[in-house]
């Protein structure tokens, strides 16, 4: 089935294939590919194929499908970084969210400090 989309939404476009990213894992559910950006040294966002605008809308409209991220997510930690992570989803311009397609950034590969705010 294909994934719901949005009109000129970034991160609809990396899962249809028409942006290029650097894919790490993926299944039916959900896409995780490098961050463009790296805070660490892993850094992945990791996005359902169903465009939903953030995190709590996600939860909202498809428990299941965010249950496929946090899957995801941890595989990503498994193959890049022991297992061991950080799962960040800024939501709201005013906590760092610029792509309105939820995704979790999946942090790791070093010991973490915490400074979130
Ligand atoms: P947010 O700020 O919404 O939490 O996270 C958006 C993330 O997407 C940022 O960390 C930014 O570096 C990353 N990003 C923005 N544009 C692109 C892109 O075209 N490709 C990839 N791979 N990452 C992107
Ligand atoms: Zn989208």
């Amino acid at each position: 089935m294909s994934p719901v989309t949005a009109p000129d939404c970034l991160f609809c476009r990396i899962v249809a294939g028409e942006v290029p990213a650097t894919m790490v894992a993926e299944n039916e559910h959900a896409v995780a590919f490098r961050d463009l950006n790296p805070q660490a040294p892993v850094h992945v966002l990791v996005v359902p194929r169903d465009h939903h605008a953030d995190v709590a809308r996600l939860a909202a409209a498809d428990p299941a499908l965010l249950a496929a991220v946090v899957r995801l997510a941890e595989e990503v930690a498994t193959l890049e970084a022991g297992g061991q992570f950080r799962l960040v989803f800024n939501t709201g311009a005013d906590a760092g969210q610029s792509v309105f397609h939820t995704h979790g950034h999946v942090i790791g590969g070093q010991r973490l400090g915490w400074s979130p705010a």
